[in-house]
């Protein structure tokens, strides 16, 4: 987990759906957590696909650059894409197709090698990441899309309960109920909501 002080969100309890999450609705709006390279470096460094010194270096090299700039927007897409195959996953014709493409384009950007280490409930993966172009920042991003297409049940893909809330998570949850995005963001919200309304009538 990460510090509360991260600007992210990271409720998803995968790295995909956390990605698909920085893009949130917030009073109203949607909001951009990532609008720039240093948003698309932080992110990934928060999400454990860089490490700090090869994050820095890649801001000192593309920061401000057309490449970073180029790098960001084909984030954009990928998420856009990861967005459409979640939400209609039956969908065939040129605009699904595209959104594969998008995906299997990032898969082939080759972002260095993958190691299994142990964590304290068992092993998680480290990404080792050789950055020669920033474009490379989707590699690990687009894998861990491709796992949760292909690995994790849909129906535990779930979207918060909160009609205004975009925010999706995979659901594990022992009993499989989960409904909200977080307790603290939407939980709490709804339920003082379904309070109000039981006994505002009565
Ligand atoms: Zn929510």
């Amino acid at each position: 987990m990460v510090s509360s002080a991260s600007r992210f969100l990271w409720v998803g309890h995968h790295r995909a759906l956390d990605f698909l999450n920085t893009e949130p609705v917030q009073r109203g709006g949607r909001v951009e957590l990532l609008p720039d390279l240093r948003g698309l470096v932080d992110w990934s460094r928060e999400a454990g696909f860089l490490d700090g010194a090869t994050a820095a270096g890649v801001l000192d090299r593309w920061e401000g650059s057309s490449e970073g700039a180029s790098a960001v927007a084909q984030a954009h897409r990928l998420r856009a894409a990861l967005r459409a195959l979640i939400e209609r996953p039956r969908e065939r014709g040129a605009a699904a197709e595209d959104a594969l493409d998008v995906l299997n384009r990032a898969l082939r950007l080759d972002a260095g090698t993958t190691e299994v280490v142990r964590a304290r409930a068992g092993f998680e993966r480290r990404g080792h990441a050789r950055i020669d172009a920033p474009a490379q920042l989707l590699g690990p991003i687009a894998e861990a899309a491709a796992g949760l297409l292909c690995d994790v049940d849909p129906e535990l893909v779930k979207r918060c309960g909160n009609p205004d809330c975009v925010l999706y998570f995979h659901d594990t949850s022992r009993n499989h109920a989960r409904r909200w995005c977080s307790m603290e963001l939407c939980g709490n919200r709804m339920k003082v909501a379904a309070h109000y309304h039981r006994h505002r009538g009565g």
